[in-house]
C-alpha cells in the first residue's frame, strides 16, 4: 500500500509562494512536463503519470527548509532536480507533488587557495565551476561525460563517476562536507568531521557518505565544500589499437596494474564499439581496417612525471601487441570526450535502417577478471532482443577504470543500447525493462554491482537491489529512510523504499 499524499491545492501554492516568491512557483504545464522527462529511453506513453503538480525554485538553504516543512506538514512528495541528466530516472517524480529545481542555488561562496577547497551552492553546473576556478589558476578535477550539462547537486545525488578517477577520485572523494536539509526541514552539516574543511577524522560515524548517492531520498543538499586541485602542468592522452578484444583486454590489465600514479583514465573500446564508430558518420574515427579494439588512456601531472610514465606505458603496449594511434587522433578524441552523445539518428534496425532513437547506457561495476564473459553474455542478450523486437540496437561496449586514485580493480562496464523511443508501447517498454534486468542479472552472477554511478532507481535495476544488497544492507537502508523521512515525502518510490513504510523492518 502506498502512502497517502495530499493534493497541491491553492492553499499550498500560496504558502510556497510566501516562501520563494510567486515567480519561483511554476504551475504551467510545459514547466512541469519538461521536468518529468530524462534523456534516456523514456516511456512516453506514461509521461503524464510523472508530471509534477508544481515546480518550486528556491533561492537559499533556508527557503529549501521552509518548502520541506510545508511538504512534510501536508504530506506532499518532493523530488529534487538539478541538471535532469541522470540516466536512471532519479529526478523523475514517480508520485507527482513538488519538483524542487535547485538551479537558482548557483553561487561560488568561497575559494580557499591556502587549504585548497572551494565552497559552493549545489545548483552550480560543472562547466561553470570549472571556468570560475580556472580564472584563479585552479582545477575542478571532476570529469563526467556530462560535464557541460550536469550540476554538482545532482552529482552528489547520484554519487557521480569521473573519467579521471585514477588521479582525483569520484564525487564521494571530492566532497569534503555538505549542508543538508532533512525531510523535516531541519538544516544539518555533515562531513568527514564536524569541521567543514577537514578531510580525515575519526570523531564519529562517516555520515557524509549517507548523503552521497541517496538520489534525493534523504533530503536536499544545498551547499558543499569541495576539493580544489592545482592545474596540472601536463595532460597526455594516448590511444592504442589492437587486432582483437582479447589482446586489448590483456594489455589493459598490464597497464592498469603497472602503478603509474599519473594514469587518470584507461578505457577499452570493444569490437562492437569500433564497428559502431566506423559505421556512424558523426562519431567516425578514421581507424585502420585491422583495428578491432582500442584502449584510450590519459595522464596528468608534472611534465617530468608524465614523460617518465609515457616511456613505461609505450613499453607495456609494445609487449602487449598494441599500436600507438598518434598524437592527432589521441588529442582530438580526448578533447571531444564531453560531446559524444548527439544520438538521435544513430540507431539501426536489424534491417540496417536508421531509427530515431534514444540511448540506454548500462553502467555496471565489473571485476577485471570477469569482463570477457560479461561482455559475451551482454551482447548475446541484446542480439536476442534486437531480433525479436526490432527496436533495439547494440552500439558496443566501453570498459573504464572505476577506482579512486588507482586504475586497477573493477571497471565501469557500459553497453550502449539504442532504443527507438517513439515505438515504445507498454509491451515494448516491458521488453526493454526485461532486457535491462537480464543484463543486470549477468552482472550479479559475476559478483559485480548493477550500477557504478547512475543509481538503481529505474525499473530493471530497482527490483534487484535486495538481491545485490543482501545480508542486511538493504534492511539498514529502509531503517535509515524511515527514521529520517517519517512521512516518506522525499523522492518516494525510489530504490523500492516504499516498503519501509508498509512492512515491519528489522535487522
Ligand atoms: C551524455 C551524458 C553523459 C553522462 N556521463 C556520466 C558520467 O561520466 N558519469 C556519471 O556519473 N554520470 C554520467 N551521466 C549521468 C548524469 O549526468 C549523472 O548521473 C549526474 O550526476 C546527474 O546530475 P544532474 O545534475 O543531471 O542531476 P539530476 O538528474 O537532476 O538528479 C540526479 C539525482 O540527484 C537528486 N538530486 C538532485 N539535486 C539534489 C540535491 N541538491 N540534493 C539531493 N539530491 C539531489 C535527484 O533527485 C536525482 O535523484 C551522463 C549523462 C548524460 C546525459
Amino acid at each position: 500500500m502506498q502512502a497517502q499524499y495530499s493534493k497541491v491545492d491553492d492553499k499550498v501554492i500560496n504558502e510556497l509562494a510566501g516562501v520563494v516568491g510567486e515567480k519561483n512557483v511554476r504551475t504551467e504545464l510545459h514547466q512541469r512536463a519538461i521536468r518529468a522527462a530524462v534523456p534516456v529511453p523514456f516511456p512516453l506513453h506514461k509521461w503524464e503519470q510523472h508530471v509534477p503538480d508544481v515546480v518550486v525554485l528556491p533561492g537559499s538553504t533556508e527557503e529549501v527548509a521552509e518548502v520541506l516543512k510545508i511538504a512534510n506538514k501536508y504530506r506532499i512528495p518532493v523530488v529534487p532536480r538539478a541538471g535532469g541528466t541522470g540516466l536512471n530516472d532519479g529526478a523523475v517524480p514517480l508520485r507527482k507533488g513538488i519538483l524542487l529545481d535547485i538551479k537558482r542555488l548557483d553561487q561560488v561562496l568561497e575559494i580557499d587557495d591556502v587549504n585548497m577547497t572551494v565552497t559552493i551552492q549545489t545548483g552550480i553546473n560543472n562547466q561553470e565551476l570549472s571556468r570560475t576556478l580556472k580564472r584563479y589558476g585552479f582545477w575542478w578535477p571532476f570529469d563526467p561525460a556530462s560535464f557541460p550539462v550536469s550540476i554538482v547537486g545532482g552529482n552528489i545525488g547520484t554519487g557521480a563517476w569521473s573519467l579521471i578517477s585514477g588521479i582525483s577520485g569520484h564525487i564521494p572523494d571530492l566532497v569534503i562536507s555538505m549542508t543538508v536539509v532533512l525531510p523535516t526541514g531541519k538544516i544539518i552539516e555533515v562531513g568527514e568531521s564536524g569541521a567543514r574543511k577537514i578531510r580525515k577524522s575519526s570523531t564519529g560515524y562517516r555520515l557524509k557518505d549517507l548523503f552521497i548517492g541517496h538520489q534525493g531520498t534523504l533530503g536536499v543538499v544545498t551547499e558543499a565544500t569541495l576539493e580544489m586541485f592545482p592545474r596540472p602542468e601536463a595532460e597526455f592522452p594516448a590511444f592504442f589499437a589492437y587486432d582483437s578484444f582479447e589482446k586489448a583486454w590483456k594489455n589493459l590489465g598490464d597497464m592498469t596494474r603497472s602503478f603509474l600514479r599519473t594514469m587518470a583514465a584507461a578505457v577499452l573500446f570493444d569490437e562492437e564499439k569500433i564497428d559502431y564508430l566506423r559505421r556512424d558518420d558523426e562519431a567516425y574515427i578514421p581507424l585502420p581496417k585491422n583495428v578491432r579494439s582500442v584502449i584510450a588512456t590519459c595522464f596528468y601531472g608534472t611534465e617530468a612525471e608524465v614523460s617518465a610514465a609515457s616511456k613505461v606505458l609505450f613499453k607495456i603496449v609494445k609487449e602487449g601487441g598494441g599500436v600507438y594511434l598518434g598524437e592527432e587522433l589521441s588529442e582530438g578524441d580526448w578533447a571531444s570526450r564531453h560531446d559524444r552523445y548527439h544520438l538521435a539518428l544513430h540507431g539501426r534496425s536489424p534491417k540496417g535502417e536508421v531509427m530515431p532513437s534514444s540511448w540506454h547506457c548500462e553502467d555496471a561495476a565489473v571485476l577485471y577478471s570477469e569482463l570477457p564473459e560479461v561482455r559475451r553474455k551482454w551482447h548475446a542478450l541484446v542480439k536476442e532482443y534486437r531480433e525479436k523486437y526490432g527496436i533495439f540496437d547494440d552500439c558496443g561496449m566501453f570498459m573504464y577504470n572505476n577506482n579512486p586514485f588507482k586504475p586497477w580493480g573493477d571497471f565501469l562496464t557500459e553497453i550502449d543500447i539504442f532504443v527507438a523511443e517513439m515505438e515504445l508501447d507498454e509491451e515494448k517498454w516491458r521488453a526493454f525493462v526485461e532486457l535491462k534486468r537480464k543484463i543486470s542479472e549477468v552482472t550479479l552472477e559475476h559478483n559485480g554491482s548493477i550500477t557504478a554511478c547512475h543509481g538503481a532507481t529505474r525499473p530493471g535495476d530497482a527490483e534487484l537491489i535486495p538481491v545485490e544488497l543482501k545480508n542486511g544492507m538493504y534492511e539498514l537502508m529502509k531503517l535509515i529512510k524511515k527514521s529520517l523521512d517519517p512521512n516518506n515525502i522525499m523522492n518516494p518510490g525510489k530504490f523500492g523504499l516504499d516498503v519501509a513504510y508498509t512492512e515491519e523492518v528489522r535487522l
